[in-house]
């Protein structure tokens, strides 16, 4: 993407003039395991209800500006009640929307890099302010006592769980000390959460810490990556604000109707998802068996890999093998590192064998 004009530079706000739209780096491909979504395709009978919710959805009408019955489903489903649930165009919205009612000018977010670059363009489109807390640089594991004392001052904190590209999670106990240290507002991204093992989600400190946000998306686990929904679980006046920022319309007649179609059949994912862990410990042994390949623990559907000349392994992998993984290999933190998403097991097979292959010949 070309960077701005002159003529517009002069127009936009400084943090405006410093950004660049996102990139994630997309090429077509045979294989993508480049964008963490679900890559076993949405289930045959879920893909049929949705056809008919649609098929019944009005389009002359405005949709429910709230998406109150998806909310009420997403309520009942999580055990809590609608006032706790805010629907959004996507998680992406969300985290836009949290940084946009609590953040901005005179506003610190404490962040924990390596992990999701879009709260850092967030800020800096908003005018927060960012404190770092680095993450250990051989565990990615969070460096617990700096966070809690960033926390202390801090207006807002975020903490990715699984985080992404790392995989790690936060301990309940840790992210419950998290919320009450810090007087703003603790954000636990879960856009991962379903390929953790059970007892993992934060969810359930909802119900002691009001200043807790957690954060769910459709586009992971129920495969809605393409349709734009996501949800955030908090105290009801938390999620005031949030509705207080929304733009009214964002989450369409569709997507309201496909992801209530989701919430109602989600027993039916569950398989996919068990396929997916497993194939997540089968894809992790098998690279790590070739040599040269270091590979972090996860538990998300991704693992993070770091290899000597990774950015050529990915270019190869791209351009010989059509297979499209993410390169971080110039990311701070994250020297020589890809990150694969887990794939089908003939996906799977087929990238471990490229990789050996490629590393074979640039080694
Ligand atoms: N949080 C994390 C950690 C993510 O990786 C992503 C997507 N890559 C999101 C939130 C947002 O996902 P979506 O907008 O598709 O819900």
């Amino acid at each position: 993407m070309a960077g701005l004009s002159d003529r517009v530079r002069a127009l936009v706000r400084p943090e405006i003039a410093a950004l660049s739209p996102y990139d994630p780096n997309f090429t077509p491909c045979d294989i993508n395991l480049s964008a963490n979504e679900n890559t076993y395709g949405m289930p045959e009978e879920v893909r049929r209800a949705i056809d008919e919710a649609i098929a019944r959805s009005q389009t002359n009408r405005y949709p429910d500006p709230m998406s109150n019955e998806l909310r009420d489903l997403i309520a009942a489903w999580r055990g809590v009640a609608r006032e706790n649930v805010c629907v959004g165009n996507g998680g992406d919205e969300l985290l836009f929307n949290f940084f946009l009612a609590f953040g901005g000018p005179g506003k610190t977010l404490v962040d924990c890099p390596p992990t999701f670059t879009v709260y850092d363009i967030y800020s800096g489109m908003l005018g927060t302010q960012v404190v770092r807390c680095w993450r250990d640089d051989e565990t990615f594991e969070l460096d617990m006592p700096r966070l809690l004392e960033a926390a202390r001052t801090a207006d807002m904190v975020m903490v990715t769980s699984p985080n992404n590209p790392t995989g790690n999670v936060i301990s309940r106990d840790d992210a419950e000390r998290l919320c009450e240290a810090c007087p703003g507002i603790v954000m636990i991204d879960e856009a991962y959460i379903e390929f953790c093992e059970e007892g993992v989600s934060c969810e359930p400190l909802l119900a002691s810490c009001d200043n807790l946000i957690i954060l769910h998306t459709f586009s992971k686990a129920f495969c809605l990556a393409g349709v734009r929904v996501g949800y955030v679980l908090a105290a009801p006046d938390v999620i005031e604000a949030l509705g207080a920022v929304r733009q009214p319309y964002t989450a369409d007649v569709f997507a309201q109707a496909t992801a209530q179609t989701v919430v109602s059949m989600r027993e039916r994912f569950v398989p996919t998802i068990k396929t997916i862990r497993s194939e997540r410990e089968r894809l992790s042994r098998d690279l790590a068996a070739i040599g040269g390949v270091r590979v972090w623990p996860s538990q998300g559907n991704f693992i993070l890999v770091r290899m000597q000349q990774a950015g050529i392994v990915r270019a190869r992998l791209r351009d010989q093998y059509s297979i499209l993984v993410r390169d971080f290999s110039q990311a701070p933190g994250l020297d020589d590192c890809l990150r694969v998403t887990v794939g089908t097991p003939a996906e799977n097979d087929r990238l471990v064998q490229a990789v050996a292959s490629i590393l074979k010949e640039v080694a």
